[in-house]
């Protein structure tokens, strides 16, 4: 596999249609707006986004083509990125806000949801602080940094009766939609393991971290307090995620084992690798491993009449597959304009938002991370 740096896989994720496969029931988000049923016909949330590094690049291209948001605010501490963006993007002066003056967004009625793209570790504060302001929010993933963080931010959009959802892009993706079918309907009879991997060789372990400095925001993924752990926060929380909709199921037990240190400066705070085992209540196991030290991005599950696997298969795609039937091929998508829309929709319709993607899926997703982390820790099957 070629060295794809996370950068590059942002760039490339692209809108339009690849070949040959039928979606069979089309989701509203994804009817054309002149075509839509819906009663709020022509009604926008406006979004703006908390946080301007590489990821909210890709939700700004998102929002460029949907058809029930679009970007109207940004907070930054940076200047000379507002300046940018403004220009960028036609953002109104009286829409940008700082990391200080950002509770006054409370005041702003032409802001309805704040989507925040900062280091983990902020994702807490911003979020209170968003639905304290009376803001709809999308937080990424994770969703957080502890159990306990997310419980506080879910508490607070309640109070606030704000909605709040996680950026899990890929439950609005019809490859993912695909497999999820495959596992929770038992196509191939029950599925009994699990295969997954995602990693990107993101440093160059040749030369050393001389210079790493852990207050940095360069290098924020490498600081505890501000990324909550190494790739398993970041891209393992991947795999978790697509074994649990494939199976429809949480795991009730997990195993777990740290990968090898090739720079133990660079890794002092978090992992550089981490494998990890989860048990289902069907019986069904997953295996997965997680590395900023190599490359990988495949999901393979094994069932009683067959199996079905994706490589590329939870990045940004484009996603490829087979299963013993034949070929998984389904359009390629833009991942944040259709994520964003099915959202948007949902809030749009005054409706709760559909349970796998909200705070307490992020919670769920952080339960298991926090009991693999301690089976790393101690050795032991940590039961949860
Ligand atoms: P990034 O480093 O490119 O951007 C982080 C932004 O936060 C920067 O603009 C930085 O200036 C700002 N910031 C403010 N205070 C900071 C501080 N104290 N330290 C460091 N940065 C600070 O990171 P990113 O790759 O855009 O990731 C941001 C979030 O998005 C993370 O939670 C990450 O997990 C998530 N993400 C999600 C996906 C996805 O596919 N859903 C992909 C990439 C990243």
């Amino acid at each position: 596999m070629k060295n794809i740096s996370r950068r590059s896989f942002v760039n490339k994720f692209s809108i339009g249609v690849g070949s040959a496969a039928v979606i069979s029931t089309i989701p509203s988000f994804m009817v054309p707006l002149n075509e839509s049923p819906l009663l709020y016909y022509g009604k926008k949330l406006n979004v703006a986004i908390c946080g301007l590094g590489n990821y909210a690049e890709a939700i700004a291209n998102g929002l460029q083509s949907t058809q029930y948001c679009s970007l109207s605010g940004i907070v930054t501490g940076t200047l000379s990125k507002a300046q940018a963006w403004k220009t960028k993007y036609n953002i109104p002066e009286k829409n940008i806000y700082n990391y200080t003056n950002f509770d006054d967004i409370i005041n702003n009625k032409n802001i309805d949801l704040v989507y925040i793209t900062l280091p983990n570790g902020m994702h807490k504060e911003f979020t209170i602080r968003a639905a304290k302001a009376g803001k709809h929010v999308i937080t990424e993933k994770p969703m957080a940094t502890s159990p306990q963080d997310c419980r506080e931010m879910i508490k607070a959009c309640n109070d606030a009766s704000v909605q709040l959802a996680v950026g899990y892009r890929l439950h609005y993706e019809p490859t993912h939609l695909e497999i999820k079918r495959l596992g929770q309907d038992k196509v191939f009879g029950q599925v009994r393991y699990i295969e997954a991997a995602l990693g990107y060789k993101t440093y160059d372990m040749t030369k050393p971290a001389q210079s790493v400095d852990f207050s940095g925001h360069a290098e924020w993924r490498l600081n505890q307090k501000l990324s909550g752990g190494g790739p398993l926060m970041d891209l393992g929380i991947y795999c978790i995620q697509a074994s649990r909709y494939v199976l429809g199921e949480e795991p009730v037990a997990v195993t777990a084992q740290f990968g090898h240190v090739n720079d133990a400066k660079r890794f002092a705070q978090v992992e550089e690798s981490i494998s990890w085992q989860m048990h289902f209540p069907s019986g069904a196991m997953a295996s997965c491993n997680t590395s900023v030290g190599f490359n990988a991005d495949r999901f393979y599950a094994s069932a009683d009449e067959g199996s079905f696997e994706l490589s590329p298969a939870l990045s940004f795609g484009p996603f490829k597959g087979k299963t013993s039937n034949g070929e998984i091929n389904f359009p390629v998508i833009n991942q944040q304009q259709t994520q964003l829309d099915g959202i948007c929709s949902v809030i749009l319709e005054n409706k709760p938002l559909p349970k796998h993607i909200t705070g307490e899926e992020g919670l769920k997703d952080l339960t298991i991370i926090a009991a693999i982390y301690e089976a790393a820790q101690t050795g032991h099957n940590i039961i949860i």
